[in-house]
């Protein structure tokens, strides 16, 4: 068992003593959680089997679900994947570096575990320099899974890494909170229409003025690409209840219910009102749905950490980043998809 450090480092000009530890550690085959503008990521060498074993280890991840390797800059697609399509050039061009994530054919250079034996290979150029600078320091490609425990929401600053993966891993990079909050846009570009297999990061109406219409992946046969969202996912140990944006009766109607059922209760809310009572803990995430998407899982992990037996969330309107909020919402209240 390693022991765990966390170095601090900055956000803006990391220096370059921490990004050579960190590329260090990545080629002796060591992992290292990462900041990027989404959420942790969990770094290994992508082309070392047994690193990337590590990780899955490490997540107590399902070796069905497959790691979404980690570039510097479109130019290293190449080491990875077959021929890109124009589409997916066009989509690079207009967001990487950013918060999508594009299926392509792989060029079989990877091994195995990477893609969970798939032909396709998921690809993404994180915006943030620690990545950055770390995959131009080690010359090749890293995977980066978010950096919880498989089952756990993922993580926005390194003290949730820490919780989830303390004696796991190697190092943890420090940068504060990610600005995002949750995890990138995976779109399978290897298929007419594209399909948006998780929303995330880049939203769908940005997606389709660069690439025309997509499919969003809710039948079965489409879910089946991505195996991860099969998997159990954002799963706090509270039971999740969720209201609508705009449904105080409900929510109201909920927290009676619950109080009058003897429950702890935690609650989420952006526009909703609620009465601080005792032995209600409330996280406000007031302002922008952008600020909710940035505060929602650590909220997710605090009320479960204060071990309430319930937790209310407000879900927002299903557009823009909203989309990607309530479908991790929705995981939460039904522990993962259980298809
Ligand atoms: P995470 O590592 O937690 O950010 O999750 C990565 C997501 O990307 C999971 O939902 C995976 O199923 C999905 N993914 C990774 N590689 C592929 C691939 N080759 N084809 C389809 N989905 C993928
Ligand atoms: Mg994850």
């Amino acid at each position: 068992m390693p022991e765990t450090r966390i170095l601090p480092v900055s956000s803006d000009h990391p220096s370059a003593n921490v990004i050579d530890e960190a590329a260090a550690i990545l080629n002796a085959g060591g992992i290292v959680a990462f900041p990027t503008e989404t959420v942790y990521g969990l770094a290994a060498d992508a082309f070392n089997e047994n690193a990337v074993r590590r990780v899955f280890a490490a997540k107590g991840r399902p070796g069905d679900n497959p790691l979404i390797v980690h570039l510097a800059g479109v130019e290293q697609v190449s080491q990875v994947a077959a021929k890109v399509p124009s589409l997916a050039e066009r989509l690079a061009a207009a967001f990487w570096p950013g918060p999508l994530t594009l299926v392509l054919h792989g060029n079989g250079m990877l091994p195995a575990a990477v893609t969970a034996g798939l032909d396709t290979v998921a690809v993404r150029v994180p915006d943030h320099p620690v990545p950055r600078d770390i995959i131009i320091k080690l010359g090749r490609g890293i995977v980066g899974p978010s950096a919880n425990l498989s089952g756990r929401p993922s993580p926005t600053t390194a003290g949730h890494v820490f919780a989830d993966l303390q004696g796991q891993i190697d190092l943890i990079l420090d940068a504060g909170p990610t600005h995002i909050g949750l995890e990138s846009t995976v779109v399978d570009v290897t298929v007419r229409p594209p399909v948006i297999l998780r929303p995330g990061g880049v939203t769908r109406e940005e997606l389709e003025k660069t690439a025309g219409p997509m499919r969003i992946a809710e039948d079965l046969a489409l879910l089946r690409r991505s195996p991860g969202t099969r998997h159990r996912h954002y799963a706090p140990r509270a039971e999740v209840i969720v209201v609508q944006e705009g449904g105080q009766n409900a929510l109201d109607q909920n927290l009676s219910d619950l109080r009058a059922g003897g429950r702890s209760i935690g609650v989420i809310v952006r526009t909703l009102n609620v009465e601080s009572t005792s032995g209600l803990r409330v996280v406000r995430a007031k302002g922008s749905v952008e600020s909710y998407a940035r505060l929602l899982f650590g909220a997710l992990r605090e009320l479960d950490g204060a071990g309430v037996d319930a937790i209310v969330i407000e879900a927002p309107e299903e557009r823009g980043i909203g989309e990607a909020i309530v479908d991790r919402i929705r995981r939460a209240a039904r522990g993962g998809n259980p298809i």
